[in-house]
């Protein structure tokens, strides 16, 4: 069964085939969604383009979320493909690499904090605010977190802060697009080696220890949160917002 038929959905952070949006993309698609993707900088054009193409997508936009009017262009661009569409996938992050080698307060600065916040969480209630009247009732909208938002995780630093911001943007976004019978949520994975993930400090003990801890002691995989994905923008799961749905082979249970 085709979970995602006739929805258009846009992806947004897929930068190589570790990407945890690649997993995402090859989910939805393999589910009957139609896809488009963003690519960050001219760098990735290229790349994204062909990975588009292997997707059956001619949708490939470019987008730097540091700055709104990037955001507002997307969306107009995106309009002379679609008029309306049935939600997007947020799968951006980034803070500098010295953030995740030393202690919190060794490594913490105004300019890192703010530009940290504005591309992991801002720009997530600004797309939903550009793209608000484009999108289909029973939309569903998607982005991505992880536990040292709740909990301190070693070097996270910055970023578990911002993912904080990120998981109240959800709460607060749902409610006010709740109206439009537009769904908001967050996936909170497990970690996975990314590009992103493997500058934190430690990243392998991280990794190592979860697999130890979980109540299933397996990695997680870009096509477990693909699948979750999957259901979070079906109609199966109508009823759902404002939520943060953990795909961690149960990590954040256990304490000791
Ligand atoms: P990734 O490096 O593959 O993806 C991050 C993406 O963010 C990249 O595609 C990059 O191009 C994009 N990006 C960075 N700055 C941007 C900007 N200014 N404008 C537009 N795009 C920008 O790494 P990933 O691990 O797949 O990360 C995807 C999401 O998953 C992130 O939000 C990350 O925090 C989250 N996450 C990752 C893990 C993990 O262990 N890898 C765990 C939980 C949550």
């Amino acid at each position: 069964m085709k979970l995602l038929a006739g929805k258009k959905i846009l992806i947004t952070g897929v930068s190589n085939k570790f990407s945890i949006a690649f997993g995402i993309a090859e989910s939805m698609y393999q589910h009957g969604a139609e896809l488009a993707f963003t690519y960050f900088n001219e760098r990735l054009k290229k790349r994204i383009q062909s990975f588009a193409k292997f997707f059956n997508s001619h949708i490939c936009l470019p987008c730097d979320v540091t700055h709104d009017s990037n955001i507002t262009k997307l969306f107009l661009q995106l309009s002379k493909y679609w008029k309306t569409f049935d939600g997007f996938v947020h799968c951006i992050a980034f803070a500098k690499s010295e953030q995740f080698k030393d202690d919190y307060l060794k490594s913490i600065s105004k300019d890192d904090f703010q530009e940290v916040h504005n591309i992991a969480s801002y720009s997530f209630v600004s797309m939903a605010q550009k793209s608000k009247n484009m999108l289909n009732k029973n939309a569903s909208l998607l982005t991505l977190s992880y536990l040292g938002a709740l909990r301190v995780v070693p070097y996270y630093n910055i970023m578990g802060v911002a993912k904080a911001s990120l998981e109240s943007n959800v709460r607060y976004i749902a409610y006010s697009m709740g109206k439009q019978e537009i769904r908001v949520n967050a996936i909170s994975s497990g970690p996975v080696k990314t590009s992103s993930s493997h500058v934190i400090k430690n990243f392998h003990q991280i990794l190592k220890k979860y697999c130890k801890n979980s109540p299933i002691r397996q990695p997680i995989t870009i096509q477990n949160i693909g699948n979750t994905a999957v259901f979070l923008c079906s109609n199966l799961s109508i009823g759902i917002t404002g939520q943060i749905i953990y795909v961690d082979n149960g990590f954040n249970i256990t304490a000791i």
